[in-house]
Protein backbone atom coordinates (compact mmCIF):
# COMPACT_ATOMS: atom_id res chain seq x y z
CA UNK A 1 0.00 0.00 0.00
CA UNK A 2 1.18 3.71 -1.00
CA UNK A 3 2.76 5.46 1.69
CA UNK A 4 1.25 8.46 1.18
CA UNK A 5 3.70 10.34 3.87
CA UNK A 6 7.80 10.35 4.19
CA UNK A 7 10.37 12.02 6.32
CA UNK A 8 11.93 13.43 3.45
CA UNK A 9 11.21 13.37 -0.40
CA UNK A 10 13.82 13.41 -2.91
CA UNK A 11 13.03 14.71 -6.36
CA UNK A 12 15.62 12.78 -8.94
CA UNK A 13 17.64 9.82 -8.87
CA UNK A 14 20.82 10.40 -9.84
CA UNK A 15 23.95 10.87 -8.17
CA UNK A 16 23.26 13.83 -6.11
CA UNK A 17 19.83 12.56 -5.60
CA UNK A 18 20.89 8.84 -4.17
CA UNK A 19 23.76 10.06 -2.51
CA UNK A 20 21.52 12.38 -0.33
CA UNK A 21 18.84 9.21 0.16
CA UNK A 22 21.77 7.42 1.58
CA UNK A 23 22.59 10.20 3.49
CA UNK A 24 18.61 11.02 4.93
CA UNK A 25 18.04 7.19 5.72
CA UNK A 26 21.54 7.09 7.59
CA UNK A 27 19.87 9.76 10.14
CA UNK A 28 17.17 7.77 10.80
CA UNK A 29 14.46 9.65 8.01
CA UNK A 30 11.97 7.87 5.98
CA UNK A 31 13.14 8.43 2.77
CA UNK A 32 10.99 8.57 -1.14
CA UNK A 33 12.87 8.96 -4.17
CA UNK A 34 10.82 10.01 -6.87
CA UNK A 35 12.22 9.51 -10.56
CA UNK A 36 10.43 10.92 -13.37
CA UNK A 37 11.71 8.54 -15.91
CA UNK A 38 10.68 4.57 -16.25
CA UNK A 39 12.71 2.46 -14.19
CA UNK A 40 15.03 1.55 -17.53
CA UNK A 41 15.96 5.35 -17.83
CA UNK A 42 16.49 5.91 -14.39
CA UNK A 43 20.01 7.80 -13.41
CA UNK A 44 20.02 11.33 -15.36
CA UNK A 45 23.38 12.23 -16.37
CA UNK A 46 24.94 10.63 -13.84
CA UNK A 47 24.43 7.08 -15.95
CA UNK A 48 25.85 8.66 -18.98
CA UNK A 49 29.09 9.08 -17.16
CA UNK A 50 32.26 7.26 -17.34
CA UNK A 51 32.24 7.66 -13.32
CA UNK A 52 35.57 9.85 -13.57
CA UNK A 53 35.38 11.87 -9.99
CA UNK A 54 37.83 14.97 -9.58
CA UNK A 55 38.87 14.59 -5.32
CA UNK A 56 41.29 16.48 -3.87
CA UNK A 57 44.43 13.82 -2.18
CA UNK A 58 47.88 14.17 -1.15
CA UNK A 59 49.18 10.68 -1.59
CA UNK A 60 48.41 7.65 -3.46
CA UNK A 61 47.68 6.16 0.13
CA UNK A 62 44.84 8.58 0.41
CA UNK A 63 43.35 7.59 -2.83
CA UNK A 64 43.88 3.76 -1.65
CA UNK A 65 41.68 4.08 1.55
CA UNK A 66 38.67 3.69 -1.42
CA UNK A 67 40.49 1.42 -3.44
CA UNK A 68 41.50 -1.73 -0.73
CA UNK A 69 41.99 -4.17 -3.38
CA UNK A 70 45.21 -2.50 -4.84
CA UNK A 71 48.24 -4.22 -3.53
CA UNK A 72 51.81 -3.05 -2.18
CA UNK A 73 53.11 -4.22 -5.80
CA UNK A 74 50.51 -2.81 -7.69
CA UNK A 75 51.20 0.92 -5.89
CA UNK A 76 54.57 0.08 -6.57
CA UNK A 77 53.78 0.32 -10.07
CA UNK A 78 52.00 3.61 -9.75
CA UNK A 79 53.39 7.16 -10.09
CA UNK A 80 50.68 9.35 -8.68
CA UNK A 81 51.67 13.01 -8.20
CA UNK A 82 49.34 14.94 -5.28
CA UNK A 83 46.49 16.77 -6.06
CA UNK A 84 45.91 19.30 -3.59
CA UNK A 85 43.04 21.27 -2.26
CA UNK A 86 44.66 24.06 -3.29
CA UNK A 87 45.24 23.05 -6.79
CA UNK A 88 41.94 22.14 -7.14
CA UNK A 89 40.77 25.48 -5.64
CA UNK A 90 43.29 26.96 -8.23
CA UNK A 91 41.87 25.08 -11.24
CA UNK A 92 38.34 26.26 -10.13
CA UNK A 93 39.25 29.90 -10.21
CA UNK A 94 40.50 29.49 -13.50
CA UNK A 95 38.49 27.59 -15.06
CA UNK A 96 35.81 30.08 -13.41
CA UNK A 97 37.60 33.10 -14.55
CA UNK A 98 37.15 33.61 -10.26
CA UNK A 99 33.48 33.66 -10.88
CA UNK A 100 32.72 30.77 -8.74
CA UNK A 101 31.11 30.68 -5.59
CA UNK A 102 34.02 29.71 -3.05
CA UNK A 103 32.08 29.06 -0.07
CA UNK A 104 30.50 26.36 -2.21
CA UNK A 105 33.50 25.40 -4.44
CA UNK A 106 35.38 25.44 -1.43
CA UNK A 107 32.66 22.65 0.43
CA UNK A 108 33.01 20.14 -2.55
CA UNK A 109 36.63 20.67 -2.38
CA UNK A 110 37.15 20.24 0.96
CA UNK A 111 34.96 17.09 1.08
CA UNK A 112 35.70 15.41 -2.14
CA UNK A 113 37.91 12.86 -0.82
CA UNK A 114 35.90 12.33 2.47
CA UNK A 115 32.51 11.63 0.83
CA UNK A 116 34.34 8.88 -1.20
CA UNK A 117 35.10 7.42 1.87
CA UNK A 118 31.75 7.58 3.28
CA UNK A 119 30.39 6.28 0.05
CA UNK A 120 32.64 3.25 -0.07
CA UNK A 121 32.27 2.57 3.62
CA UNK A 122 28.32 1.95 2.13
CA UNK A 123 29.69 -0.75 -0.46
CA UNK A 124 30.80 1.82 -3.49
CA UNK A 125 33.84 1.01 -5.43
CA UNK A 126 36.58 2.50 -6.68
CA UNK A 127 39.35 2.76 -9.13
CA UNK A 128 42.07 5.00 -10.92
CA UNK A 129 41.15 6.13 -14.12
CA UNK A 130 44.62 3.94 -16.19
CA UNK A 131 43.10 4.01 -19.64
CA UNK A 132 42.97 8.09 -19.93
CA UNK A 133 44.42 9.77 -17.38
CA UNK A 134 48.17 7.98 -17.00
CA UNK A 135 50.79 6.69 -19.22
CA UNK A 136 53.43 3.98 -18.82
CA UNK A 137 56.70 5.21 -18.58
CA UNK A 138 59.86 2.53 -17.46
CA UNK A 139 57.09 0.33 -16.95
CA UNK A 140 54.91 2.34 -14.30
CA UNK A 141 51.92 4.16 -14.50
CA UNK A 142 52.28 7.37 -14.32
CA UNK A 143 49.06 9.58 -13.50
CA UNK A 144 48.12 13.55 -14.41
CA UNK A 145 46.05 16.28 -14.19
CA UNK A 146 44.23 15.63 -10.87
CA UNK A 147 41.48 13.28 -12.37
CA UNK A 148 42.45 10.10 -11.76
CA UNK A 149 39.65 8.46 -9.38
CA UNK A 150 36.11 6.90 -11.05
CA UNK A 151 33.35 4.61 -9.87
CA UNK A 152 33.64 0.95 -10.77
CA UNK A 153 31.70 0.11 -14.32
CA UNK A 154 30.92 3.24 -15.35
CA UNK A 155 27.98 5.24 -14.78
CA UNK A 156 25.82 2.84 -15.14
CA UNK A 157 27.64 1.05 -12.44
CA UNK A 158 27.60 4.19 -10.31
CA UNK A 159 23.52 4.20 -10.29
CA UNK A 160 22.73 0.87 -10.36
CA UNK A 161 25.00 0.23 -6.69
CA UNK A 162 23.72 3.70 -5.16
CA UNK A 163 19.91 1.96 -6.00
CA UNK A 164 21.00 -0.99 -4.30
CA UNK A 165 22.42 0.57 -1.46
CA UNK A 166 19.77 2.64 -1.18
CA UNK A 167 17.06 0.30 -1.57
CA UNK A 168 19.13 -2.12 1.25
CA UNK A 169 19.07 0.88 3.79
CA UNK A 170 15.24 0.82 3.16
CA UNK A 171 14.85 4.21 0.67
CA UNK A 172 11.40 3.91 -1.38
CA UNK A 173 12.00 4.66 -4.99
CA UNK A 174 8.74 5.48 -7.53
CA UNK A 175 9.77 5.34 -10.75
CA UNK A 176 7.39 7.15 -13.72
CA UNK A 177 6.71 9.60 -10.63
CA UNK A 178 7.63 13.54 -11.52
CA UNK A 179 7.65 16.08 -9.10
CA UNK A 180 5.77 19.20 -9.80
CA UNK A 181 5.19 21.53 -7.03
CA UNK A 182 6.36 22.38 -3.54
CA UNK A 183 3.38 22.32 -0.85
CA UNK A 184 4.22 24.80 2.01
CA UNK A 185 2.48 25.75 4.71
CA UNK A 186 1.35 29.28 5.76
CA UNK A 187 5.31 30.12 6.98
CA UNK A 188 6.85 28.60 4.20
CA UNK A 189 7.54 25.80 5.60
CA UNK A 190 8.00 22.93 2.79
CA UNK A 191 5.07 20.45 3.82
CA UNK A 192 5.02 17.97 1.00
CA UNK A 193 5.01 18.06 -2.71
CA UNK A 194 3.24 17.45 -5.67
CA UNK A 195 3.79 13.77 -7.90
CA UNK A 196 2.45 13.40 -11.48
CA UNK A 197 2.04 9.71 -11.41
CA UNK A 198 0.08 6.97 -13.90
CA UNK A 199 -1.84 10.10 -15.36
CA UNK A 200 -2.91 11.69 -11.78
CA UNK A 201 -1.55 14.37 -9.12
CA UNK A 202 -1.20 13.08 -5.82
CA UNK A 203 0.26 14.85 -2.76
CA UNK A 204 2.72 13.22 -0.74
CA UNK A 205 3.41 14.94 2.79
CA UNK A 206 6.77 15.75 3.92
CA UNK A 207 8.82 17.81 6.26
CA UNK A 208 11.57 18.19 3.95
CA UNK A 209 12.51 18.12 -0.28
CA UNK A 210 15.14 17.50 -1.86
CA UNK A 211 15.75 18.64 -5.31
CA UNK A 212 18.51 17.00 -7.09
CA UNK A 213 16.65 16.65 -10.59
CA UNK A 214 19.38 18.69 -12.68
CA UNK A 215 19.51 21.99 -14.37
CA UNK A 216 17.44 22.52 -17.72
CA UNK A 217 19.73 21.19 -20.86
CA UNK A 218 16.84 19.19 -21.55
CA UNK A 219 14.48 21.42 -22.31
CA UNK A 220 14.87 22.99 -26.00
CA UNK A 221 12.53 25.89 -24.99
CA UNK A 222 14.14 26.94 -21.93
CA UNK A 223 17.96 25.89 -23.51
CA UNK A 224 17.44 27.83 -26.27
CA UNK A 225 15.61 31.34 -24.11
CA UNK A 226 18.42 30.92 -21.45
CA UNK A 227 21.61 29.97 -23.97
CA UNK A 228 20.47 30.83 -27.34
CA UNK A 229 19.71 30.51 -30.48
CA UNK A 230 22.42 28.51 -31.37
CA UNK A 231 21.75 25.90 -29.21
CA UNK A 232 18.98 24.07 -31.16
CA UNK A 233 21.80 22.73 -32.99
CA UNK A 234 23.48 20.90 -30.17
CA UNK A 235 22.55 17.36 -29.10
CA UNK A 236 21.90 16.61 -25.76
CA UNK A 237 24.31 14.01 -24.19
CA UNK A 238 22.52 13.02 -21.14
CA UNK A 239 18.90 12.38 -19.73
CA UNK A 240 15.75 13.57 -21.46
CA UNK A 241 14.24 13.94 -17.97
CA UNK A 242 16.45 16.97 -16.81
CA UNK A 243 13.84 19.92 -18.11
CA UNK A 244 14.11 22.62 -15.29
CA UNK A 245 11.09 21.26 -13.14
CA UNK A 246 13.18 21.81 -9.80
CA UNK A 247 14.20 24.93 -10.37
CA UNK A 248 10.99 26.15 -11.59
CA UNK A 249 9.75 24.48 -8.58
CA UNK A 250 12.01 26.24 -6.04
CA UNK A 251 11.88 29.49 -8.06
CA UNK A 252 7.93 29.49 -7.46
CA UNK A 253 8.64 28.66 -3.46
CA UNK A 254 10.77 31.87 -3.18
CA UNK A 255 14.27 30.46 -4.35
CA UNK A 256 16.01 32.59 -6.62
CA UNK A 257 18.39 31.41 -9.77
CA UNK A 258 21.57 31.83 -9.27
CA UNK A 259 25.12 30.84 -11.24
CA UNK A 260 25.77 31.17 -14.91
CA UNK A 261 22.72 30.77 -16.92
CA UNK A 262 23.76 31.62 -20.18
CA UNK A 263 26.44 28.55 -20.85
CA UNK A 264 26.27 25.11 -20.34
CA UNK A 265 28.87 22.45 -20.84
CA UNK A 266 29.77 21.45 -24.05
CA UNK A 267 31.87 19.22 -25.62
CA UNK A 268 32.69 17.52 -29.12
CA UNK A 269 31.27 14.99 -29.20
CA UNK A 270 30.64 11.79 -32.38
CA UNK A 271 28.36 13.62 -35.38
CA UNK A 272 26.36 10.55 -35.57
CA UNK A 273 26.09 10.56 -31.53
CA UNK A 274 22.10 10.06 -30.86
CA UNK A 275 20.47 13.66 -30.35
CA UNK A 276 19.86 12.86 -26.30
CA UNK A 277 21.17 10.25 -24.77
CA UNK A 278 20.35 6.79 -25.53
CA UNK A 279 19.70 4.78 -21.95
CA UNK A 280 20.48 1.83 -24.40
CA UNK A 281 23.86 2.91 -24.95
CA UNK A 282 25.45 3.63 -21.39
CA UNK A 283 29.12 4.58 -20.52
CA UNK A 284 30.71 8.68 -22.35
CA UNK A 285 31.10 6.71 -25.71
CA UNK A 286 30.63 9.15 -27.96
CA UNK A 287 33.00 11.65 -26.85
CA UNK A 288 35.94 13.00 -28.17
CA UNK A 289 38.75 14.64 -26.79
CA UNK A 290 41.94 14.00 -28.35
CA UNK A 291 42.31 16.81 -30.00
CA UNK A 292 45.04 18.78 -27.52
CA UNK A 293 47.29 16.02 -30.03
CA UNK A 294 45.58 16.86 -33.15
CA UNK A 295 43.74 19.60 -35.35
CA UNK A 296 40.18 20.79 -35.24
CA UNK A 297 39.33 22.05 -38.79
CA UNK A 298 35.75 23.21 -39.86
CA UNK A 299 33.66 22.42 -43.51
CA UNK A 300 35.69 25.38 -44.41
CA UNK A 301 38.99 23.45 -43.88
CA UNK A 302 40.18 26.02 -41.16
CA UNK A 303 41.22 25.57 -37.75
CA UNK A 304 39.60 27.84 -35.65
CA UNK A 305 40.70 27.46 -31.57
CA UNK A 306 44.31 26.97 -30.01
CA UNK A 307 43.96 22.92 -29.60
CA UNK A 308 47.13 22.80 -27.45
CA UNK A 309 46.07 25.89 -25.31
CA UNK A 310 45.75 23.62 -22.29
CA UNK A 311 45.17 20.38 -21.15
CA UNK A 312 41.72 18.74 -22.72
CA UNK A 313 40.27 18.84 -18.72
CA UNK A 314 40.72 22.10 -18.92
CA UNK A 315 39.72 22.85 -22.96
CA UNK A 316 37.32 20.16 -23.66
CA UNK A 317 34.29 22.16 -22.02
CA UNK A 318 34.34 24.99 -23.50
CA UNK A 319 36.00 23.66 -26.98
CA UNK A 320 32.38 22.10 -27.82
CA UNK A 321 30.97 25.85 -27.90
CA UNK A 322 33.31 26.42 -30.44
CA UNK A 323 31.93 23.42 -32.56
CA UNK A 324 28.75 24.71 -32.39
CA UNK A 325 29.83 27.98 -34.32
CA UNK A 326 30.83 26.21 -36.82
CA UNK A 327 28.74 25.29 -40.26
CA UNK A 328 26.53 22.71 -39.85
CA UNK A 329 27.89 22.37 -36.00
CA UNK A 330 30.26 20.09 -37.11
CA UNK A 331 34.19 20.05 -37.16
CA UNK A 332 36.91 17.73 -37.87
CA UNK A 333 39.71 16.20 -35.21
CA UNK A 334 42.80 15.63 -37.61
CA UNK A 335 45.20 12.96 -36.38
CA UNK A 336 47.73 11.41 -38.13
CA UNK A 337 50.45 8.02 -37.53
CA UNK A 338 52.77 10.83 -34.80
CA UNK A 339 49.80 10.16 -32.41
CA UNK A 340 47.56 7.33 -34.02
CA UNK A 341 48.58 5.25 -30.49
CA UNK A 342 48.02 7.93 -28.33
CA UNK A 343 44.22 8.73 -29.18
CA UNK A 344 41.68 8.05 -26.23
CA UNK A 345 40.14 5.01 -25.59
CA UNK A 346 36.75 6.64 -27.05
CA UNK A 347 38.59 7.14 -30.67
CA UNK A 348 38.84 3.12 -30.37
CA UNK A 349 34.46 2.82 -29.61
CA UNK A 350 33.03 0.39 -31.98
CA UNK A 351 30.29 3.40 -32.34
CA UNK A 352 33.21 5.87 -33.42
CA UNK A 353 32.65 7.78 -36.97
CA UNK A 354 36.17 7.73 -38.56
CA UNK A 355 37.44 7.96 -42.06
CA UNK A 356 41.12 6.59 -42.60
CA UNK A 357 43.65 6.70 -45.32
CA UNK A 358 47.43 5.70 -45.49
CA UNK A 359 47.52 9.81 -47.66
CA UNK A 360 46.31 12.59 -46.98
CA UNK A 361 44.81 12.77 -50.10
CA UNK A 362 42.87 9.80 -49.67
CA UNK A 363 41.52 11.42 -46.20
CA UNK A 364 40.42 13.99 -48.00
CA UNK A 365 38.67 12.48 -50.47
CA UNK A 366 36.47 10.94 -47.45
CA UNK A 367 35.27 13.89 -45.68
CA UNK A 368 32.36 16.36 -46.41
CA UNK A 369 34.87 19.59 -46.73
CA UNK A 370 36.48 22.47 -48.67
CA UNK A 371 39.45 19.92 -49.89
CA UNK A 372 41.80 22.57 -51.20
CA UNK A 373 41.67 25.15 -48.19
CA UNK A 374 41.97 22.30 -45.99
CA UNK A 375 45.21 20.65 -47.65
CA UNK A 376 46.67 24.45 -47.78
CA UNK A 377 45.24 24.88 -44.04
CA UNK A 378 47.69 21.64 -43.30
CA UNK A 379 50.27 22.41 -45.83
CA UNK A 380 50.66 25.58 -43.81
CA UNK A 381 50.25 24.27 -40.41
CA UNK A 382 53.26 21.85 -41.41
CA UNK A 383 55.39 24.90 -42.41
CA UNK A 384 54.70 26.90 -39.16
CA UNK A 385 55.39 23.64 -36.54
CA UNK A 386 58.76 24.51 -34.60
CA UNK A 387 61.24 22.23 -33.63
CA UNK A 388 61.55 20.57 -29.98
CA UNK A 389 60.36 17.32 -27.83
CA UNK A 390 57.09 16.38 -27.97
CA UNK A 391 55.62 15.62 -24.75
CA UNK A 392 51.84 14.87 -24.16
CA UNK A 393 52.28 14.35 -20.62
CA UNK A 394 53.17 18.03 -19.47
CA UNK A 395 52.71 21.41 -21.64
CA UNK A 396 55.70 20.94 -23.63
CA UNK A 397 55.47 24.10 -25.87
CA UNK A 398 56.21 22.17 -29.09
CA UNK A 399 54.36 24.60 -30.81
CA UNK A 400 53.54 26.79 -34.17
CA UNK A 401 54.59 30.36 -34.93
CA UNK A 402 53.17 32.71 -37.41
CA UNK A 403 49.58 31.14 -37.73
CA UNK A 404 46.37 33.10 -37.62
CA UNK A 405 45.43 30.55 -35.01
CA UNK A 406 48.78 29.42 -33.12
CA UNK A 407 48.66 25.51 -31.99
CA UNK A 408 50.73 26.54 -28.39
CA UNK A 409 51.52 22.77 -27.25
CA UNK A 410 51.88 19.18 -28.61
CA UNK A 411 51.95 20.48 -32.38
CA UNK A 412 53.21 17.82 -34.76
CA UNK A 413 53.51 18.00 -38.42
CA UNK A 414 50.44 16.05 -40.21
CA UNK A 415 52.36 14.32 -42.31
CA UNK A 416 52.73 10.53 -41.61
CA UNK A 417 50.17 7.51 -41.73
CA UNK A 418 47.96 6.86 -41.23
CA UNK A 419 45.79 10.17 -41.35
CA UNK A 420 42.36 10.34 -39.77
CA UNK A 421 39.47 12.03 -39.16
CA UNK A 422 36.79 12.33 -36.65
CA UNK A 423 33.53 14.11 -37.14
CA UNK A 424 32.27 15.77 -34.44
CA UNK A 425 29.34 17.85 -33.12
CA UNK A 426 28.48 19.55 -30.13
CA UNK A 427 27.21 17.82 -26.82
CA UNK A 428 25.45 19.61 -24.78
CA UNK A 429 26.34 17.89 -20.78
CA UNK A 430 24.45 20.25 -18.55
CA UNK A 431 23.49 23.47 -18.21
CA UNK A 432 25.27 26.02 -15.40
CA UNK A 433 21.99 27.49 -14.31
CA UNK A 434 20.79 26.28 -11.01
CA UNK A 435 19.07 28.30 -7.54
CA UNK A 436 21.03 29.59 -4.80
CA UNK A 437 21.85 27.48 -1.69
CA UNK A 438 23.98 27.39 1.25
CA UNK A 439 26.81 25.46 1.88
CA UNK A 440 24.29 23.44 4.21
CA UNK A 441 22.38 22.68 0.79
CA UNK A 442 19.16 24.52 1.79
CA UNK A 443 17.80 26.53 -0.32
CA UNK A 444 17.36 30.07 0.02
CA UNK A 445 15.18 33.16 -0.74
CA UNK A 446 16.07 36.53 -2.40
CA UNK A 447 16.78 37.73 1.51
CA UNK A 448 19.43 34.70 1.68
CA UNK A 449 17.31 33.57 4.35
CA UNK A 450 17.00 29.36 3.87
CA UNK A 451 13.64 28.64 2.79
CA UNK A 452 13.07 25.69 5.68
CA UNK A 453 12.49 21.90 4.67
CA UNK A 454 14.08 22.80 1.29
CA UNK A 455 17.43 21.74 0.44
CA UNK A 456 19.17 21.23 -3.14
CA UNK A 457 21.86 18.71 -4.32
CA UNK A 458 23.74 18.77 -7.88
CA UNK A 459 23.27 20.28 -11.21
CA UNK A 460 20.11 21.87 -9.06
CA UNK A 461 22.81 23.78 -6.98
CA UNK A 462 24.08 27.35 -9.57
CA UNK A 463 26.99 29.29 -8.64
CA UNK A 464 30.11 26.68 -9.13
CA UNK A 465 30.88 26.55 -12.41
CA UNK A 466 30.94 29.27 -15.22
CA UNK A 467 32.10 29.54 -18.84
CA UNK A 468 33.80 25.89 -17.73
CA UNK A 469 33.92 23.38 -15.98
CA UNK A 470 37.04 21.20 -14.11
CA UNK A 471 35.84 17.52 -15.31
CA UNK A 472 35.08 15.43 -13.10
CA UNK A 473 33.53 17.96 -10.55
CA UNK A 474 30.04 17.16 -11.77
CA UNK A 475 29.76 13.88 -9.91
CA UNK A 476 32.09 15.15 -6.83
CA UNK A 477 29.53 18.20 -6.53
CA UNK A 478 26.55 15.64 -6.53
CA UNK A 479 27.91 13.55 -3.95
CA UNK A 480 29.14 15.98 -1.75
CA UNK A 481 26.27 18.25 -1.60
CA UNK A 482 23.80 15.25 -1.93
CA UNK A 483 25.10 13.86 1.75
CA UNK A 484 25.23 16.67 3.08
CA UNK A 485 21.64 17.79 2.09
CA UNK A 486 20.48 14.45 3.15
CA UNK A 487 22.37 14.68 6.23
CA UNK A 488 20.89 18.24 6.84
CA UNK A 489 17.69 17.45 6.07
CA UNK A 490 17.52 14.06 8.10
CA UNK A 491 17.99 16.40 11.25
CA UNK A 492 15.92 19.08 9.93
CA UNK A 493 13.16 16.38 10.36
CA UNK A 494 14.50 14.47 13.21
C1 LIG B 1 27.69 11.83 -21.31
C2 LIG B 1 28.04 12.47 -19.98
C3 LIG B 1 29.26 12.18 -19.39
C4 LIG B 1 29.62 12.78 -18.18
N1 LIG B 1 30.77 12.40 -17.57
C5 LIG B 1 31.06 12.88 -16.34
C6 LIG B 1 32.15 12.36 -15.58
O1 LIG B 1 32.83 11.39 -15.98
N2 LIG B 1 32.42 12.93 -14.38
C7 LIG B 1 31.64 13.94 -13.86
O2 LIG B 1 31.93 14.41 -12.76
N3 LIG B 1 30.57 14.40 -14.52
C8 LIG B 1 30.26 13.89 -15.73
N4 LIG B 1 29.14 14.34 -16.38
C9 LIG B 1 28.30 15.36 -15.72
C10 LIG B 1 27.49 14.67 -14.64
O3 LIG B 1 26.73 13.65 -15.23
C11 LIG B 1 26.55 15.60 -13.91
O4 LIG B 1 27.22 16.74 -13.47
C12 LIG B 1 25.95 14.88 -12.71
O5 LIG B 1 25.73 13.53 -12.98
C13 LIG B 1 24.67 15.52 -12.30
O6 LIG B 1 24.11 14.74 -11.27
P1 LIG B 1 22.70 15.08 -10.70
O7 LIG B 1 22.40 14.01 -9.75
O8 LIG B 1 22.64 16.49 -10.29
O9 LIG B 1 21.72 14.98 -11.97
P2 LIG B 1 21.29 13.71 -12.82
O10 LIG B 1 22.24 12.59 -12.68
O11 LIG B 1 21.05 14.21 -14.20
O12 LIG B 1 19.94 13.25 -12.15
C14 LIG B 1 18.78 14.02 -12.27
C15 LIG B 1 17.59 13.10 -12.08
O13 LIG B 1 16.40 13.84 -11.90
C16 LIG B 1 15.35 13.20 -12.63
N5 LIG B 1 14.27 14.20 -12.80
C17 LIG B 1 14.27 15.32 -13.55
N6 LIG B 1 13.12 16.00 -13.36
C18 LIG B 1 12.40 15.30 -12.45
C19 LIG B 1 11.14 15.49 -11.83
N7 LIG B 1 10.36 16.54 -12.11
N8 LIG B 1 10.69 14.56 -10.95
C20 LIG B 1 11.43 13.45 -10.66
N9 LIG B 1 12.65 13.23 -11.22
C21 LIG B 1 13.12 14.15 -12.09
C22 LIG B 1 16.04 12.70 -13.86
O14 LIG B 1 15.31 11.68 -14.51
C23 LIG B 1 17.35 12.17 -13.25
O15 LIG B 1 17.19 10.88 -12.76
C24 LIG B 1 28.75 13.73 -17.58
C25 LIG B 1 27.51 13.99 -18.16
C26 LIG B 1 27.15 13.36 -19.35
C27 LIG B 1 25.80 13.65 -19.95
Amino acid sequence: MTNLNYDVVIVGAGNAALCSAIAARESGASVLVLEKGPKKKRGGNSYFTDGAIRVAFDTLDDLRQVIPAMTDDMADQIVMPPYSAEKYREDFQRITQGQTDTTLSNTLIDNSLETMKWLHSHGLEFDLIYDNQSFVKDGKYHFWGGLVLKSVGRGIGLVNKLNDIATEMGVDVWYESAGTDLVQDADGKISGINVLRNGETETIGAQAVILACGSYEGSMKKRIAQMGEEWEKAILRGSEYNTGDGIDMAVAAGAVKYGDWKMGHAISTDANAPVVGDFEVPGDVFKKSSYPIGLIVNKEGKRFVDEGADYRNYTYAKYGREVLKQTDATAYHVFDGHVADLLRSEYREELCTKFESDTLEGLIDQMDIDKAAFAGTIHEYNLAVQDGDFNPQVLDGKRTVGLEVDKTNWANPISKPPFLAFPVTCGLTFAFGGVKATTGAEVVDAQDAPIPGLYAAGEMIGGLFFHNYPGGSGLASGAVFGKIAGANAGKYVG
